[in-house]
């Protein structure tokens, strides 16, 4: 019963996934990303840089509202005005553990008094 095997269909087309984003600093896929400058604006403003001209990277909510509920305008744009030095800066990396752990779909709200 050697039933030739006529051509199997093809491959279904892959479904359009959501393209993953991904945070720069928690690393967690997310369904949406904020842009964050690391020079916030007010300051690049100060130096005369332009908004758009300032560097950004995609961060999921949580963290872009854990940084500016954190440190002042000054702190982020001199001293953690890199995703390097976000990075190796232990308060953060202590948030970024706790994030990690939560899931991505849900709004979280990062801990701060206002
Ligand atoms: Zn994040």
């Amino acid at each position: 019963m050697a039933r030739r095997n006529s051509f199997s269909t093809w491959p279904e087309a892959p479904s359009s996934e959501a393209a993953a984003l991904t945070c720069a600093l928690c690393e967690r896929e997310v369904p949406e990303l904020v842009q964050h400058h690391l020079i916030p604006i007010i300051a690049g403003k100060r130096k005369g840089i332009k908004p758009q001209d300032l560097p950004t990277v995609g961060l999921c909510p949580a963290c872009q509202q854990y940084l500016h509920s954190t440190f002042s305008i000054n702190e982020l744009a001199t001293r953690l005005n890199t995703l390097e030095a976000l990075q190796a800066d232990e308060q953060v990396q202590k948030f970024v553990k706790w994030v990690r752990k939560q899931p991505a779909t849900k709004g979280v709200r990062a801990k701060g008094r206002e």
